[in-house]
């Protein structure tokens, strides 16, 4: 039989047992839940109000990507250009157009299969190349877009890009017909669609190849 003590100790017992719960558990769980809400969103409201490096002062919109959710193969240039800086899109310009129809060949889809992104997610002005600082200072959005798309492949594209992601100064002609990985994915590099644009003759054969391994790869998920 409870006597009045016991029931008031048993009481204050289950109250701090309570207290406990709400002070740690909640919190602890508020946390986890904090970790995993990691979003597109989330990263791309985030890059809208970056200011870690100079290339906010010069922008007229941050270009986080746009894609699928969950795509097969995930496309990262250096950094947005003109067309791109005015819309906030990714690859809207010429090259752009031109890199819809290289997915075209290869049966991908852009809004389906693709999401397409660069290192930098403002323009650097004059379309000038990113410098080394800006880079380090955005990768980590980068980083978290890949970990939460988890793409099968990535598609690197123009010798900025590929070197960054490869991890290799090597020039993009050495670079290309290589594989590598980064983060954990297979990575292939290519041209960037404006040089092949500007120089075809030289330039539309190794991408064709370049894109039969990413077919490939997407077909048997190993690289040929
Ligand atoms: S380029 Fe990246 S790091 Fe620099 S301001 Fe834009 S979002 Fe921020």
């Amino acid at each position: 039989m409870y006597n009045n003590d016991k029931l008031l100790a048993d009481f204050w017992g289950i109250l701090n047992l309570t207290t406990d719960y709400l002070t740690t558990g909640i919190k602890q769980k508020h946390t986890s839940f904090k970790v995993l809400s990691d979003s597109l969103g989330q990263i791309a409201k985030e890059i809208s109000l970056c200011s870690k490096c100079r290339l906010c002062e010069t922008r007229t919109n941050t270009v986080p990507g746009k894609g699928s959710s969950s795509p097969s193969l995930m496309v990262i240039g250096e950094g947005p250009g003109a067309e791109e800086d005015r819309r906030g899109l990714p690859f809207v310009g010429k090259a752009g157009q031109y890199m819809d129809k290289w997915m075209d060949a290869i049966k991908l889809e852009r809004e389906a299969d693709l999401f397409i992104t660069n290192i930098v997610k403002c323009r650097p002005p004059g379309n000038r190349d990113p410098l080394p600082d800006e880079m380090t200072a955005c990768l980590p959005f980068l980083d978290r877009q890949i970990k939460l798309l988890s793409p099968d492949l990535i598609l690197s594209v123009g010798r900025i890009s590929s070197q960054v992601l490869a991890g290799s100064s090597d020039g993009i002609g050495k670079l290309r017909g290589r594989s590598y990985l980064y983060k954990g994915i297979s990575l292939i590099p290519t041209y960037h669609p404006s040089g092949v644009l500007r120089n075809p003759d030289e330039y539309r054969k190794p991408v064709w190849e370049d894109l039969q391994r990413v077919r490939n790869f997407l077909a048997k998920k190993e690289l040929t």
